[in-house]
């Protein structure tokens, strides 16, 4: 089967790999589409712990060609979302419930196989049954929602706050229609590309803002009077977690969302934290999501369509690497099969 892999950091080949043999309890899917995302550039470049060589890809659905003896619910023929991420279930988080913070938590295209190829073997109970009425290509993007609905729970949106969004990549753009859902009074994007503008206020968002050429600050406390109840950062640049944090009411909630490189800082005022009583919340990926993912596609609740800005072949992975995160490119979807 034809796969892209990750050989060291920095570099990858596409290739020909054999496909993978099938255990009691897997799932071989012919892979429909995978997205490519702002994860997979950090593993490429080495920001992860990563053992090369390895296929990557973590946001995919597809077709189950073959499945194991053990694997119950899910047969050949059936459509299903791969949930990547695989918890111990014994470790002291785990044990919590907290299984998105397992010690031993490995995932199929950062530590295993993932799906930027025709094939992948994905264990049973990672998969989620799909109703054949949603796209897979739509499907594809139930793992960045999942992490997004873990997002938006940890955001504590009340009904009636306003909502700050920062950034409207894709990410952005699903969580502007998620605090639409939770029930937000106003939802506000900050955005530098007109292009990506434009699409937030075509999903909802009420105000959109040119963080470059206009006055973030003074927009935002004329939509709100008092700062944004709620910023979530969607960007993952030190600099914009600080403007998240300044554009916050008293006794708002800063989620920080977007993912920046390792190393990068920021800086806080310790006082600011308590004179204004903030609160800075981290979400890690998607714990018990992924299934409300799926219920908000499958009953068009979110919308990712107008998310999808390129479907590339295999082949062309090298394209799609240099069109990440630029803002021609929203979701770029590889398609093995094409
Ligand atoms: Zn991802
Ligand atoms: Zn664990």
């Amino acid at each position: 089967m034809k796969a892209v892999v990750f050989t060291e950091p920095g570099k990858f080949i596409v290739t020909d790999r054999p496909v993978p043999q099938m255990g009691p309890g897997d799932l071989l899917l012919k892979v429909d589409s995978c997205g490519v995302c702002g994860t997979d550039i950090h593993i490429f470049h080495g920001e992860h712990f990563v053992e090369f060589p390895v296929i990557p890809g973590h946001e995919y659905s597809g077709v189950v060609v073959e499945a194991g003896s053990e694997v119950k619910y899910i047969t050949i023929g059936d459509h299903v979302a791969v949930d990547p991420n695989i918890v111990c279930g014994v470790c002291h988080f785990c044990r919590r419930g907290q299984i998105h913070l397992c010690e031993k938590l490995t995932a199929l295209g950062v530590n295993m196989d993932g799906g930027f190829a025709e094939y992948s073997l994905v264990p049973g109970k990672q998969a989620y049954l799909l109703p054949k009425s949603l796209p897979l290509e739509h499907a594809a993007l139930v793992e960045p929602l999942a992490c997004c609905v873990h997002g938006i729970d940890q955001a504590e949106i009340g009904v009636g706050d306003d909502v700050l969004v920062i950034g409207a990549g894709p990410i952005g753009l699903i969580m502007t229609q998620l605090a639409r859902l939770a029930g937000a009074r106003r939802v506000i994007v900050s955005e530098p590309s007109e292009t990506r503008r434009e699409l937030a206020a075509e999903l909802g968002a009420d105000i959109v803002i040119d963080p470059i050429n206009q006055d973030l600050r003074g927009e935002v406390l004329k939509a709100t009077e008092v700062g944004a109840g709620v910023v979530i950062e969607c960007v993952g640049k030190a600099s914009t977690a600080e403007q998240a944090i300044g554009l916050a009411k008293r006794g708002g909630m800063i989620l920080l969302f977007g993912v920046t490189s390792p190393g990068e800082e920021s800086r806080i005022k310790p006082y600011d934290v308590f004179f204004r009583e903030l609160t800075i919340r981290g979400s890690f990926i998607n714990p018990f999501t992924h299934a409300r993912a799926v219920n908000l596609l499958a009953e068009g609740k979110v919308n990712v369509e107008p998310l999808i800005s390129h479907r590339l072949r295999l082949e062309d992975f090298g394209k799609a690497l240099a069109l990440a995160g630029t803002p021609a490119a929203a979701k770029i979807l590889i398609k093995p099969g094409d």
